[in-house]
């Protein structure tokens, strides 16, 4: 069975050449398979709605379509001397058919960059914010279009279309008209809302999903969320450049995390349990006995999750040894005590240093 084509494109039979034109441009843009990656029935669509423009977009084959049903042959895609392959497409018919007035006078919308500083916690967990984006949206009072209600003309050199054609192979090439630039109308009383630019400023809330173990200066796309794109092209992307503060307590590289973990000498020199801060709060170590200043303790999994992976990094104690002060002169008298009762030997790194210099400078 035949297609119908006017029904691809959503448009009645009386329509214009102008309307197919616009409907089919509208309709290529939506299903175009850049904006549709990996979705086999925006790809058909869009290949429907290429097919139905090459024969309704062209005079004489829209008159044959409109008397016979159909066209030579049986109206498929590639059997019409087009080919199905979409690098054809993209290179050839789409690039063409877009050229032509589309993309000179459409302009991708800017792309938009946003800073954003987190706290370590957040982007060690993720989480979901809402930011506020001032940017330019078209203007709901004249549409875009800059001219107040009423106060337009169509213009008389492109009678409105926007676009000077004249023939090329087998399309219609269209250059914008250099009367009204391209808008096919004349501005007779511009709009007062956006005093003729078509644009206003506003501020649009856009939601965006951090994920948990994000890096500093990382930037995440919002795409779409740009600037509004002109003449029905694409609008610009949003960059968000996450920063995140730095912690009281941890220090990050990569998915590790290291903090320093200060230790009484005796819990250092006999072992104990002390308290160590984790990114799911506090919890409880043992300190083994002869632990020395500067020594690490990896804590598995207790890390920042991987971007890609999930698996989870560790966290590293540098143990700090802590001495006291003020000691009253009991305390002091005790501790003297103490150490004269523990063997030169039992203090190794004293120990091994004396009897370094002993043989540095003896005679
Ligand atoms: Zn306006
Ligand atoms: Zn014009």
């Amino acid at each position: 069975m035949a297609k119908d084509y006017y029904e691809i494109l959503g448009i009645n039979r009386n329509a214009t050449n102008e309307d197919i034109k616009i409907t089919y441009k509208k309709l290529a843009f939506e299903y175009h398979p850049d904006r549709n990656p990996d979705d086999q029935d925006s790809l058909n669509k869009f290949k429907d709605i290429n097919e139905a423009y090459q024969i309704l977009g062209d005079d004489n084959k829209r008159a044959q379509y409109d008397s016979f049903g159909s066209i030579s042959g049986d109206g498929n895609f590639g059997d019409m001397g087009f080919s199905s392959n979409l690098n054809d497409i993209f290179g050839n018919l789409f690039e063409e058919v877009f050229n032509s007035g589309f993309s000179s006078n459409g302009q991708k919308g800017r792309d938009l960059k946003y800073e954003l500083t987190i706290s370590f916690e957040e982007a060690a967990f993720g989480m979901e914010k809402e930011i506020v984006v001032p940017k330019r949206e078209l203007c709901d009072t004249c549409e875009g279009k800059g001219a107040a209600p009423g106060g337009d003309s169509v213009c008389g050199v492109c009678k409105g279309r926007g676009s000077v054609n004249y023939a090329k192979g087998f399309f219609a090439i269209s250059q914008p008209c250099g009367q009204c630039r391209g808008r096919g109308y004349i501005i007779e009383k511009y709009c007062n809302e956006c005093e003729g630019d078509g644009f206003i400023r506003i501020k649009k809330k856009v939601k965006i999903n951090i994920p948990a173990g994000i890096a500093d200066s990382s930037r995440l796309r919002i795409r779409d969320e740009g600037e509004i794109g002109m003449g029905g092209a694409p609008d610009g992307d949003l960059f968000i450049v996450i920063f995140v503060a730095d912690h009281k307590i941890f220090k990050r590289d990569n998915n590790n995390i290291y903090c320093e973990v200060p230790i009484d000498f005796i819990t250092a020199t006999i072992g104990g349990e002390i308290k160590i801060p984790t990114l799911g709060g506090i919890e409880k170590f043992n300190i083994p006995e002869e632990t020395q200043p500067g020594q690490s303790f990896r804590i598995k999994g207790k890390g920042l999750p991987d971007l890609q992976t999930g698996r989870l990094g560790d966290l590293y104690l540098i143990i700090n040894i802590d001495i006291p002060n003020n000691l009253s002169s009991k305390q002091k008298k005790v501790l003297k005590d103490t150490l004269e009762d523990i063997k030169p030997q039992q203090f190794s790194n004293l120990d091994s240093y004396n009897k370094t210099l002993e043989n540095q400078y003896k005679k």
